[in-house]
């Protein structure tokens, strides 16, 4: 049967409270069946900044991020079709077999919505979620259908994560304890953020 789900992607590197607290928001707002956080195997539009942390270990700190939460799931789509990682792929990949797509999106990311691939076509397959992100207002968007979701946001991003990890200082409160836990085990170091 064809649900109702929420796409949440992104590259989760590291994965934070900033994305747990935004998916509960969608969640929430819009009578979804369940929210995926879809992580990106190479986003294509971060490819040339810095080196990214390997796709698997950014796929089990998601899964430990959302562990035991109803109605949120880590996914690994994008990992599993390989390549570069296009939202629309995964949104014809989830409409193929019957479900209805709403992508749910940070303030910030909304702002680029016409630069993704294929993004005449994606305006007209999806609704867009957009979830307050601190510092960031919602850009017009003509061409899009779109709904907003008033959350209490976190000012937390994985940059701000990034940077506090190679500085040493503490990132509690921007990111769970299991999350840290899987960080310091497999030893995921950010030199340059
Ligand atoms: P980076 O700093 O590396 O860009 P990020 O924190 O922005 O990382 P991404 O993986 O780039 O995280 O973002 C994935 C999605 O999560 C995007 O839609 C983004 O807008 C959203 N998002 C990230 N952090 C927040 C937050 N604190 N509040 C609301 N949305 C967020
Ligand atoms: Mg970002």
């Amino acid at each position: 049967m064809g649900q109702r789900i929420g796409l949440f992607g992104g590259t989760f590197d590291p994965p934070h409270s900033g994305h747990l607290a935004a998916a509960l928001a969608a969640r929430d707002a819009l009578e979804l069946d369940r929210i995926l956080l879809v992580v990106a195997n190479e986003p294509w539009q971060k490819l040339d900044k810095r080196n990214l942390t390997a796709a698997h270990h950014r796929l089990a700190m998601t899964e430990l991020l959302v562990k035991n939460i109803d109605g949120i799931e880590a996914s690994d789509m994008e990992i599993a079709r390989g390549g570069l990682s296009y939202t629309i792929d995964t949104v014809l990949q989830l409409q193929d077999v019957g479900h209805e797509v709403v992508l749910v999106l940070g303030a910030d990311a909304a702002g680029g919505l016409n630069s993704w691939e294929r993004a005449e076509e994606l305006s007209r397959l999806v609704r867009v979620a957009v979830v307050d992100r601190p510092g960031h207002r919602l850009p017009k968007l003509d061409n899009w259908s779109i709904d907003k979701i008033s959350a209490a946001s976190l000012d937390v991003s994985s940059s701000q994560v990034r940077s506090l990890m190679s500085e040493g200082t503490s990132t509690a409160g921007s990111i769970p304890s299991a999350v840290k836990g899987y960080i310091d085990f497999h030893q995921l170091e950010w030199p340059g953020h």
